[in-house]
């Protein structure tokens, strides 16, 4: 056990450009990272406060720290408001508070947990770093006192010479007795969802009458909206990692990165983690969790709310963790796409796939270092291209649906297995556009993708609560519309809006359980938006003529009184007859790379890069989409696909709790809401 002299303080000014402060003047030796994030370390401000964590939610402290030349850290220790870190909320005790002396080797992670090195992999540090660089970790630390909190990190080198710096945190207290508690919380994500998204579903689905909507999309009806500012930690533009598990850890994480803060090492899976709403809930209230997703179950929405990486591809250890960690996070129903992580890649190859499909490859799994295996009592890992998933969740008492009848035959007749796994697709799941036309007899698409029967996120939903809703303790799920986002980067007009309406059919079955279950809040939100989109107006060309005028933007193009109002019509399942109609809603892109534009539906959709096995019709981007038959459109992004906005998106929100939610905040708010709504209530 160290007995570093926490409370002595060296005589020296503590030079605020230099971050830390030191005891002797001549040392060079720096703080360069001090985790949790704070302006306080970053810039001397002690305000704004970046980090805040509810009452005993789990963080890591982390320190990044440069010893002079030749020396080396012997020593360290965290201190929370000049006190040694020993604060323990939980009657469980899940934090660790050890602190061990390290020595020895030079460039290294030191872990307080066990005072040994974290691994090789873990010990490689990001280019530019001095070779006796430290990265010193204090695992799973947690804190149950509201209020802003002074962190402080000294180390000491070989020499004795003492390295400080000191940041700040916050801890939201939950007001107790605020209401009614919601048992269930339901969070649906819709990814790429910005205001045009969600109107331009509602024209499709609803229309106009004498200028007013003939209805609204469920999401519509929610009684309080509010506006999401959505920034990443490293960026104004997020991307979906930090754009879901801002939602979920109260924190910013920066792009690519999920559940965890940055660091200075290259692993991918040993950064400075932080708890997901799911594993607080799970361990505080023992709530189940639920994901469900059209896109790839490995993709970053899905992975935000359960797996710890700052490496959002490196889908063999995310899957991997949904089952390795279940037992933290409580998961309990996973559905999607993304079979091709789950099948056993027996060579490891490294070709683009394996025969069957499978992706599943050394280099994105991974080993935990054991300082979070025992500060987080996570399982530790193995590095087994060949595991098969399938199999191991089946072990794990999870059934198997494999396609829309297998899902059908475990729900049927109100019952329900007690844990679900769906993998519906290789890889990210056809759109709605493509799913409806099969079912509708055209089944070109799905067949060509070699999953002709996947079910609508609205029958995933329906199955998922129904597994859900066996836990009299309640449950955190969440659902995500992926596709709005994906077909918007490509700038597919005809396939992202019926994303929109698949995904509200999808609210619109948790809005029917919320009604059952009135201890439940449903929110609707985005990670961000995508594409820039504007809901131009309207095709003043017939849908028979439009083709003979796609170089001629404005022969096609209705602005104002010559748009009137697209007229969709909506078929018996819920989805327009065709988007090729008359008055067809016309969409822009302000984030657009460059294009072909026809105004008219692509038969097949554009190629999805994560397919193994992508058809051959599928045109290769919109760079070349439709190139020598459309107009060209000038992009203003570098690449072959619309991006990323900054812009703020709705979120609304219905049921138990739902008064928390309105005005315009901040992402990371959200999760600072619904743990008021689960722990301390609302008013109703
Ligand atoms: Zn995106």
């Amino acid at each position: 056990m160290s007995a570093l002299p926490l409370l002595h303080r060296p005589l020296t000014t503590c030079l605020l450009v230099a971050v830390a402060c030191i005891s002797h003047s001549t040392t060079a030796a720096t703080i360069s990272r001090l985790t949790p994030p704070s302006e306080r370390f970053a810039s001397g401000n002690d305000a704004p406060v970046i980090a805040r964590f509810l009452p005993g939610q789990l963080f890591d402290l982390q320190a990044t720290v440069q010893p002079d030349p030749g020396q080396a850290i012997v020593n360290f220790a965290f201190s929370v408001d000049g006190m040694s870190v020993t604060d323990r909320f939980r009657p469980e005790g899940l934090a660790r508070t050890s602190i061990v002396t390290e020595s020895g080797d030079p460039a290294r992670c030191i872990a307080s947990e066990t005072g040994r090195t974290t691994g090789a992999s873990g010990c490689t540090l990001v280019a530019g770093l001095p070779g006796n660089t430290a990265v010193i970790s204090q695992r799973a630390f947690s804190k149950g006192v509201p209020g802003v909190h002074v962190l402080e990190i000294v180390a000491q080198q070989s020499d004795g010479t003492l390295v400080r710096a000191s940041g700040n945190f916050e801890i939201v207290g939950i007001d107790d007795g605020a209401g009614a508690v919601a048992k269930n919380i339901i969070v649906f994500l819709g990814d790429g969802m910005g205001a045009a998204q969600r109107t331009a579903g509602r024209i499709l689905a609803k229309g106009y009458a004498q200028g007013k909507a003939r209805g609204l999309l469920t999401m519509d009806t929610f009684p309080e909206t509010g506006m999401v500012m959505t920034a990443s930690l490293n960026s104004v533009v997020t991307d979906s990692a930090p754009g879901m598990q801002n939602y979920v850890t109260g924190n910013k994480a920066n792009n690519n990165q999920e559940g965890v803060f940055p660091d200075d090492t290259l692993a991918a899976f040993d950064n400075p983690r932080v708890e997901y709403l799911s594993e607080y809930l799970h361990a505080l209230q023992h709530k189940s969790l639920g994901i469900v997703t059209t896109a790839d179950v490995f993709d970053a929405t899905p992975a935000a709310n359960a797996v710890h990486t700052s490496a959002r591809g490196n889908g063999t250890g995310i899957v991997d963790q949904f089952l390795d960690d279940r037992d933290l996070t409580g998961l309990t129903v996973l559905m999607g796409g993304g079979r091709k992580w789950f099948l056993p890649n027996a060579s490891d190859s490294t070709s683009p796939q394996s025969a069957n499909g499978s992706q599943r490859r050394s280099g994105s799994d991974y080993v935990l270092p054991s300082d979070i295996v025992n500060g987080w009592r996570t399982k530790v890992g193995a590095i087994d291209p060949q595991r098969d998933l399938i199999a191991d969740f089946q072990q794990a008492g999870f059934a198997y649906a494999s396609d829309k009848g297998t899902l059908d035959e475990l729900t049927v007749g109100g019952r329900a297995p007690k844990q679900l796994l769906g993998l519906f697709a290789y890889s990210n799941m056809n759109v709605a556009y493509d799913k409806i036309a099969g079912r509708r007899g055209d089944g070109t698409v799905v067949d060509a993708f070699g999953f002709p029967d996947q079910p609508m996120l609205d029958e995933m939903t329906a199955a998922a609560l129904d597994v859900l809703v066996q836990n009299p303790n309640g449950f955190v799920a969440m659902i995500e519309g992926a596709s709005i986002d994906k077909q918007a980067h490509l700038m597919d007009s005809d396939r992202w809006p019926l994303e929109v309406i698949e995904f509200d059919r999808a609210i619109a079955v948790a809005k029917e359980f919320a009604q059952k279950h009135p201890d439940t809040l449903v929110i609707v939100t985005a990670d961000h938006e995508c594409s820039g989109a504007a809901l131009i107006g309207a095709s003043i060309a017939s849908s028979s003529t439009l083709a003979e005028h796609p170089d001629a933007g404005n022969t096609v193009v209705g602005t104002y009184d010559a748009a009137k109002f697209p007229k969709y019509q909506i078929a018996a399942d819920g989805y327009p007859v065709t988007t090729n109609v008359e008055g067809k809603l016309l969409i822009g892109y302000g984030a657009n790379a460059d294009r072909y534009e026809t105004w008219l539906p692509n038969t097949f959709p554009t190629l999805d890069t994560q397919q193994p096995f992508p058809p051959s019709q599928s045109p290769a981007n919109p760079n070349v989409r439709n190139e020598n038959v459309g107009h060209f459109v000038s992009g203003q992004v570098p690449g072959d696909q619309a991006v990323h906005t900054a812009t703020d998106i709705p979120l609304s929100a219905y049921g138990r709790g739902a008064r928390l939610f309105h005005g315009v905040f901040d992402n990371t708010e959200v999760f600072f809401k619904l743990g008021q709504a689960a722990i301390g209530g609302a008013a109703e």
